[in-house]
């Protein structure tokens, strides 16, 4: 049985293609808005979307959090 509230690890990508706003966006595996895995980057796991957004950054300048699955790192 999965335990969500116990789960310190999540896996995270990176959409590939910019969003309308020119910043490519940072997804959780669970989230229902993730792009289709043609247009994903396996970031890895993280303990959380700030770890995630770093890891991002390796790839693309301006990254942001999804606002559905990293809320707490989604800036606008
Ligand atoms: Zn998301």
């Amino acid at each position: 049985m999965i335990n969500k509230t116990q789960r310190i690890m999540g896996l995270y990508f990176v959409n590939r293609n910019p969003h309308t706003n020119g910043k490519n966006e940072v997804h959780e595996a669970s989230c229902r808005n993730l792009p289709g895995k043609a247009s994903l980057i396996n970031l890895g796991d993280f303990k959380d979307c700030m770890h995630a957004m770093k890891e991002a950054k390796k790839y693309f300048l301006n990254v942001d959090g999804c606002l559905l699955c990293c809320r707490q790192c989604h800036k606008k």
